[in-house]
């Protein structure tokens, strides 16, 4: 089929025995030669993450302590993996340097990122294959962005003559040459600039689960599993809440038309879900592919007489929000009325009164009110767009429910229907909304 990417997230990593499942996944098929994984997670419920105990190492060195004590813990967990695998290297010195640059660099972002460094080099050893740093290979430019040609054009470069090639997820270097970390769940971002860079025929996207369910298995029994979706329904599903993919992660393979294929390291034998470009992804039928919601946001309503003629109405109210450095989620309108969307933790306390004196300063409205708690459920899908009478199905369905709608978003693309509801309605609302289109 052609040059293949495979990341590996946590699970996959978290101790000996799966890491042996994970080569047998990769030598099984010529084509996977490119390897991204991730820090060790977690081993059973209630265990803790690398990463996790790699941020505590920094709060001690943070405090002028020594790393020491929390420090311990991650030695003994790869000291294990290696004994388990029964690889003959010498893993106690790279330990030793490791901490010994945590101690020294004293930086959140680096010690975070020691995970990854020492699963890649662990795995590169069982597999036979080169160890690719991504602190030589993945730039971020000034801004803090990935610099997708440096990398690009620094990852062809380590991996000339390279048959099989493992990199650490989740970082690379800033422009003052420091180790700087993508957001939490950023492996799958380097899986997805690899494959990008190499120009793969698939990104393989190997965790715990066999893809990509039509909902939270949390919150309905069993629901259906999503065969195929498109970039841009898994951009709307996972942006809302269904974090099977992290959801900037897209980007670099959605730019090369590459399909990204999530599959489960326990059950590889599953067939998993397949995204696609929407030029090659033919709707299964269904109308909608899948529903997701994510709670905590605030809506801001706004209305004043003739609205509509005022110019730059929008745009004013809008750059008091960006003074304030605040992303905006969604902006639902009407002619004498909008809303704008945001999430409740970047307008908390007092900066939620300065903004809305701002608005009141510069557009004078005749209402201006606030709501807080609101939980957005998507309704997600290509389908909806060819079919008459969805969302009455969906708004019936959530009056039948007693469920108080506060505010409708409808994407022009008609790819979704996002509604406001209160936060402690949101699970009942997916679940409406569920049986509705797949029961
Ligand atoms: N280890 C990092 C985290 O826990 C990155 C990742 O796993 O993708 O967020």
């Amino acid at each position: 089929m052609g040059l293949k990417v495979c990341k590996f997230g946590g699970t996959s990593m978290a101790d000996g025995q799966v890491m042996k499942k994970v080569k047998k996944i990769i030598t099984s098929d010529k084509d996977r030669r490119f390897v991204v994984v991730s820090a060790p997670g977690k081993r059973y419920s209630g265990d803790i993450k690398v990463t996790d105990l790699l941020y505590k190492c920094y709060d001690e060195v943070a405090n002028g302590l020594s790393c020491k004590e929390a420090f311990a813990k991650i030695r003994a967990r790869f000291e294990g993996i290696v004994k388990e695998l029964n690889l003959d290297f010498d893993i106690a010195s790279i330990l030793d340097e490791t901490e010994e640059r945590i101690n020294k660099e004293k930086s959140a972002d680096f010690t975070a990122s020691r995970g990854e460094y020492l699963s890649a080099i662990i795995m590169s050893q069982l597999l036979g294959a080169k160890f690719i740093d991504c602190e030589n290979v993945v730039f971020f430019n000034e801004h803090g962005v990935l610099d997708s040609n440096k990398t690009y054009k620094a990852i062809n470069e380590a991996l000339k003559g390279a048959e099989l090639a493992v990199f650490p997820g989740f970082y690379g270097q800033d422009v003052n040459g420091k180790v700087k970390t993508f957001s939490r769940g950023g492996s799958d971002i380097t899986g997805a600039i690899v494959a990008g860079a190499v120009n793969a025929s698939l990104y393989e996207n190997w965790t715990d689960v066999s893809g990509f369910l039509a909902c939270d298995p949390r919150i309905v029994d069993n629901p259906k599993k999503i065969k195929s979706l498109s970039y841009k329904e898994l951009r709307e599903l996972s942006y809302m809440g269904a974090n099977v993919l992290h959801s900037e992660s897209i980007f670099p393979v959605r730019r090369a038309n590459i399909p990204i294929k999530i599959k489960n390291t326990f059950r590889p034998e599953d067939e998993g879900t397949t995204i696609l470009p929407i030029a090659r992804y033919s709707p299964n039928g269904s109308i909608v592919t899948g529903i997701a919601g994510k709670k905590n946001f605030t809506v801001i309503f706004i209305e004043k007489s003739l609205m509509n003629s005022e110019i730059g109405f929008i745009r004013k109210v809008l750059s008091v929000l960006e003074r304030f450095n605040i992303a905006v989620e969604h902006i639902p309108s009407g002619i004498d009325t909008m809303s704008v969307v945001v999430e409740s933790s970047a307008v908390e306390g007092y900066k939620l009164d300065q903004i809305l004196e701002c608005i009141k300063f510069e557009v004078e409205p005749d209402i201006i009110r606030v709501t807080e708690n609101v939980a957005l459920v998507a309704t997600v899908g290509h389908g909806m767009s060819s079919s008459v009478g969805t969302s009455a199905r969906l708004f019936k369905v959530l009056a039948d429910a007693n469920i108080n709608v506060k505010m409708i978003d409808q994407g022009s693309s008609e790819l979704n229907i996002i509604v406001g509801v209160k936060n402690e309605e949101c699970e009942k609302c997916i679940s409406a909304i569920y049986h509705e289109f797949f029961s």
